[in-house]
């Protein structure tokens, strides 16, 4: 019955994609059965989350919410959501997403936006972006249909829909998830991660999900640390940091206020506040946006209408019109635009103007980061530019959907850990969040940070 209760729910948002209901039941008895048995009940026992269409699952179709994957049937589970079945939890359904997880506010999807749970209190009724490209993952958790989900990170994915939707979510340092069996966007960026109601259902789920994994090359062989027991809300002898540059042009006075409010929680919780710069974060954006796109190109080669999903076969076709009209029909637009963008920066005339240069530039960002490090422990930023947006009001201008990526970007391109927490709400009742960045390897600190901001 509830879960019956929450499909009905969940059908106007268009948050899930699959829904597996056995899965979930099956991890529900087996936590019962280890209840009555007397066994000591695993961390995540009988919990049912939502996957993110991003990782492949075993007999559960998985297609990136693109129609190129339409059909594709995995033989195989990913790494992190074998590990969450094996820390007990069970899966509702799979959760629909920006396609290929390109995109800010789940729009790109071919299988329709996700709606946000929220509605601005104005008057106006438009529906609004649950963020992306985790918009199924924040949709469904706002919505409370689900305690926790699994998102992925490249540019801000985890960070930016939690955000807009009200909830929690982190993005740990790159290697702390296994990308096995993740599909692939920008594999040097690409960090799965939690979704969930509050910073210690975070903590626990992102200990499940962690660890080392011999089947991906950039896997960190450490240990995974007990961040939910050591949660610890005191900020008493540390530095929070305050970038300067992180104060864009035009940024809304309700940010600002928001960022203020941030600043206040902190000092409460006995942090000092020093200011700090970051001074390569204006190239961050347009770095990214190279670099992305052009590790996308790459990975995106292998969908050619022979290995996974759909093939387009037009009669009499050869091999190259077949691949062809397969990419032609299975892609759609956004995916389209970064496949062109990565092979232009990465072709033979222009890889040393774009692809190099945005590497070097990735480097020095890095080392803001570095810098900084040596005059605080975690830094504090708003999450995004803005509250949730409403659909439709970015989707045909590609350059102000990128900028909503501003202040989530920087961290990506360093690999450091960075969590949204909610901060309030705006004037229209919509949901805020602020971004704690932390050292690398320092999930701890970051944690900690956003919880002396709930
Ligand atoms: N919005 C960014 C993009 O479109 C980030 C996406 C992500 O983190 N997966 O690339």
């Amino acid at each position: 019955t509830a879960f019956n209760d929450a499909v009905s729910r969940a059908k106007p948002l268009n948050a899930f994609l699959v829904e597996t209901p056995d899965h979930a039941l099956a991890a529900a008895d087996a936590a019962d059965a280890a209840r009555a048995a007397g066994e000591e009940l695993k961390p995540l026992a009988g919990v049912p989350i939502g996957m993110k269409d991003l990782f492949c699952t075993k007999g559960v179709p998985t297609t990136a919410a693109s129609h190129i994957l339409e059909g594709f049937t995995p033989q195989y589970e990913s790494t992190v959501s074998q590990n969450l079945w094996n820390a007990g939890a069970g899966m509702l359904g799979k959760l629909n997403m920006d396609q290929f997880a390109m995109g800010s506010s789940n729009e790109t999807s071919a299988f329709g936006n996700v709606i946000s749970p929220w509605r601005s209190n104005d008057g106006s009724t438009a529906p609004l972006a649950p963020g992306g490209s985790s918009g199924g993952s924040s949709s469904a958790v706002a919505a409370r249909l689900c305690p926790g989900a699994t998102g992925t990170d490249t540019g801000g994915s985890i960070r930016q829909p939690a955000a807009f939707t009200g909830i929690s979510g982190i993005k740990p340092t790159y290697g702390r998830c296994s990308r096995w069996g993740t599909i692939a966007f920008a594999s040097s960026l690409d960090q799965a991660g939690p979704m969930a109601r509050d910073v210690r259902d975070c903590a626990i789920m992102l200990e499940a999900m962690s660890g080392f994994d011999a089947k991906d090359a950039t896997s960190l062989d450490l240990p995974v640390p007990q961040w939910e027991q050591s949660l610890n809300a005191s900020m008493a002898g540390k530095r929070v940091g305050i970038p300067r540059e992180y104060r864009v042009d035009n940024m809304p006075e309700e940010i600002e206020a928001l960022w203020q409010q941030g600043i206040a929680w902190m000092k409460d919780a006995g942090a000092e506040i020093v200011e700090v710069s970051l001074p390569h974060t204006k190239y961050a954006l347009p770095a990214y946006y190279i670099i992305a796109p052009a590790e996308a190109s790459s990975n995106l080669a292998r969908y050619d209408g022979v290995r996974y999903g759909l093939r387009d076969l037009p009669d009499g076709a050869n091999l190259q019109e077949m691949y062809a009209a397969t990419r032609a029909a299975g892609f759609g637009d956004e995916v389209k635009r970064r496949i062109l963008i990565g092979t232009y920066v990465l072709s033979a005339g222009f890889y040393d103007a774009y692809f190099t240069q945005a590497s070097k530039v990735r480097t020095l960002i890095a080392q803001d980061f570095e810098k900084a490090w040596e005059s605080c422990d975690v830094l504090l930023t708003p999450t995004a530019p803005s509250a949730a947006f409403a659909l439709g009001e970015k989707s045909a201008d590609p350059l102000a959907m990128y900028l909503n990526d501003v202040f989530t970007v920087p961290s990506s391109l360093a690999g450091l850990p960075a969590m949204s927490v909610p901060g309030g709400l705006d004037r229209k009742g919509l949901p805020l969040g602020l971004q704690v960045i932390g050292r690398a390897l320092d999930e701890q600190g970051v944690l900690n940070a956003a919880l002396a901001i709930e």
